[in-house]
C-alpha cells in the first residue's frame, strides 16, 4: 500500500465536522480498530489506535490522553488500569476452568456416501479421549479415533444416537449440553 492511497483511505474515514450535520455526534468510530474510540484502550493494538485518533481526531485524542494521564496522577483505580493496560487479554487463551463444559456433535462428509461424525468437547468434562474413542467404536462397532486436542472422529453417521449414549456412558453430562453443529466441512 503506498503513502497516497493510506492518506486516501484515512481522508475518507476521517470522522472531523461536516457540514449539515448536528453537532455533538453522539459516537465516533476508530478507523484503526472500527470500534467507538471510547473503546479502543480495549483494543490489543491500542497504540495504532492512538496514532489514528492523532492524525484523524486530534481533539479526541489530546482528551483521551488527558484522562488517561490524570488517571495515572490519581493512581486510585489502578486494578482497573491494569485490566485496561493488559488489553491482549482480550485474546488470552481462557484457561480450562473457564471454558465452558459443553460438548459439540457435527456431521462431515467422507467421500460421496459416507459420512463421520465428530465430538468436541468432552476433555471439557475431563473424560479420557483415548478411552470414549475406544468407547464409541464398540458401541457403534466402527472406526474411532482421538483426532484432536479434543477431538475425537467416528467412522460413520452416529451423530444423533450420542446424545442418548453420551448421557448413558457419562452420567455427569446432560443431554442439553450437547450441541448439534449440523453437517460441518471438514
Ligand atoms: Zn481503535
Amino acid at each position: 500500500m503506498t503513502n497516497e492511497t493510506s492518506t486516501n483511505v484515512a481522508e475518507r474515514l476521517k470522522l472531523g465536522p461536516r457540514e449539515n450535520v448536528n453537532y455533538p455526534i453522539v459516537m465516533k468510530y476508530c478507523g484503526h480498530c472500527t470500534m467507538p474510540i471510547e473503546y479502543c484502550e480495549y483494543y490489543p493494538e491500542y497504540d495504532k489506535c492512538k496514532d489514528w485518533l492523532e492524525r484523524n481526531l486530534p481533539d479526541d485524542f489530546e482528551r483521551l490522553k488527558i484522562e488517561e494521564e490524570q488517571a495515572d496522577a490519581d493512581g486510585t483505580d489502578d486494578d482497573k488500569k491494569r485490566q485496561k493496560r493488559g488489553g491482549k487479554g482480550l485474546l488470552r487463551v481462557k484457561k480450562k476452568e473457564d471454558v465452558p463444559k459443553r460438548i459439540c456433535v457435527s456431521r462431515a462428509a467422507r467421500g460421496k456416501k459416507k459420512s463421520v461424525t465428530v465430538v468436541t468437547g468432552l476433555s471439557t468434562f475431563d473424560i479420557d479421549l483415548k478411552m470414549a474413542a475406544k468407547f464409541f467404536g464398540t458401541k457403534f462397532a466402527c472406526g474411532s479415533s482421538v483426532t484432536g486436542d479434543d477431538e475425537i472422529v467416528i467412522q460413520g453417521d452416529v451423530k444423533d444416537e450420542l446424545f442418548d449414549v453420551i448421557p448413558e456412558k457419562w452420567a455427569d453430562i446432560d443431554e442439553d449440553v450437547i450441541k448439534d453443529l449440523g453437517d460441518q466441512k471438514r
